[in-house]
């Protein structure tokens, strides 16, 4: 049926890959191109032999005009970016050159500036349309499936939305006293910046870490919660209607964060270059580099994320909860792909959404976040691809409280 691109070859990518070629009857052809040629080579080595016809690359994809050169060559009807999200503008500009439909998991977020934000690619909007080309924005879990499953929600479930809570549990362990489940540099980026949610129309900001709840997760149990700004949350306060409030909350082990906040005092996680020996580096740069790779965690993890959303709404004038969620276990993830759930989580859906634009469910020219797209094929699919829901008429609220109305 199609050809995809795929650019990047790390945790995310790999999985996707995996499900792309399980997948051959949609994913007729894909490339595998990044950085390291050696890991996409690797990679093909693994998976040759069946129905998909799988080809490698090397790209920087820092390099619009490199871009611009392989797409020319490969004529994907897809560019899949899971590379990082430095590259996310890099690659929309090759795909406006090559009028070539793109998709990614994590919003633009300069290198110099710990600052993620839709507005660059939002910017996208109009050059996509006229090129009559789609660009389907965050198609991982968180955003991702978040997105999709609010859509769902509002769909089948309620009339008016009044509040989300996204919740974000990772109850795995890998036994290292300090590793991160995906690239270390964007993770600590977004862990060590200020918390932020939106209520009442306006944005509030916390300190990293001020507001924690304890939360008890099927199938995973009791774990401490704390508040985070999470990219959706710009992406859904538009494209839900009436929305009072929506937050997100991950979980952390105090050993995690105890790590966090030494390596932090001792300047570590700062992303402002420093001298060292001659040379400039950036210090936390430097400690991506001395912590385990996050490929590397996937024989070691044992354990289970749980991941969904909770809502509150009304019905026919009647108030009702709703909490939509996934559970993954990391063993099994391990068995079926060689990765850990985190990857796994976030790789499925990827291939979903090309799955989606590549068989014409979601084709529309423009730039998109994923919940402004029709659902319930996607809720389909992750049932059948590796990441089946479940669902709660009842849930135990974060808060119980309700939204505070402004002054
Ligand atoms: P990894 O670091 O494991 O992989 C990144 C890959 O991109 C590597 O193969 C790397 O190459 C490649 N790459 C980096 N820079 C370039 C470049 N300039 N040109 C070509 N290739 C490049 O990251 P993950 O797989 O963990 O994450 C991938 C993406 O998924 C990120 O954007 C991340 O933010 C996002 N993500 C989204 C989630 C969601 O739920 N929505 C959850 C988790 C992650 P090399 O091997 O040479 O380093």
């Amino acid at each position: 049926m199609g050809k995809a691109l795929i650019i990047g070859c790390g945790g995310v990518a790999s999985v996707a890959i995996h499900k792309c070629v399980q997948n051959s009857e949609v994913f007729e052809e894909i490339c595998i191109a990044s950085r390291t040629k050696s890991k996409c080579d690797a990679l093909k080595e693994k998976l040759d032999g069946g129905k998909t016809k799988i080809t490698t690359a090397q790209v920087d994809a820092d390099n619009v005009d490199e871009l611009i050169a392989l797409i020319e060559e490969v004529k994907p009807d897809i560019v899949m970016n899971l590379a990082l999200p430095y590259q996310d503008l890099t690659i929309m500009d090759a795909c406006l050159a090559t009028k070539t439909n793109y998709l990614d998991t994590a919003n633009y977020e300069p290198e110099d500036t710990a600052k993620f934000e839709y507005k660059w690619q939002w910017e996208y909007k109009e050059r996509f349309e006229k090129a009559g080309i789609t660009a389907l924005l965050g198609s991982g879990f968180d955003p991702g499936v978040t997105g999709v499953f609010s859509a769902y929600a509002l769909k089948h479930y309620f009339d008016e939305i009044e509040t989300i809570d996204i919740l974000d549990c990772n109850g795995g362990d890998h036994g290292y006293p300090f590793a991160t489940n995906f690239n270390p540099e964007i993770n600590i980026r977004e862990v060590s910046a200020n918390g932020r949610y939106w209520e009442n129309g306006e944005w509030i900001e916390t300190k990293p870490m001020e507001i924690k709840r304890v939360y008890n997760f099927d199938e995973v149990g009791e774990k401490d919660m704390y508040l985070l700004y999470h990219e959706e949350l710009e992406s859904l306060a538009k494209n839900i209607p009436g929305l009072k409030r929506i937050r997100f909350f991950m979980t952390f082990g105090e050993s995690y964060l105890t790590h966090l906040k030494c390596l932090e005092n001792v300047g570590m996680t700062s992303i402002e270059p420093i001298e060292f020996e001659g040379k400039q580096i950036i210090p936390l740069q430097f400690l991506k580099a001395v912590l385990p790779d996050p490929a590397t965690l996937g024989p070691r993890t044992k354990g289970k994320t749980n991941i969904g959303c909770i809502f509150k709404g009304k019905k026919d004038g009647v108030e009702k909860t709703y909490y939509v969620y996934n559970v993954c276990d990391h063993e099994e993830c391990y068995r079926e792909v060689g990765s850990q759930a985190v990857s796994y989580t976030t790789g499925v859906p990827a291939m979903i959404g090309a799955m989606m634009m590549l068989t014409g469910k979601w084709n529309k020219p423009g730039v998109f976040n994923i919940e402004e797209f029709d659902p319930d094929p996607f809720m389909e699919a992750l049932n059948k691809w590796g990441l089946p829901w479940k669902e709660d008429f009842s849930p135990v609220m974060v808060d119980s409280e309700p939204v505070k109305e402004k002054e």
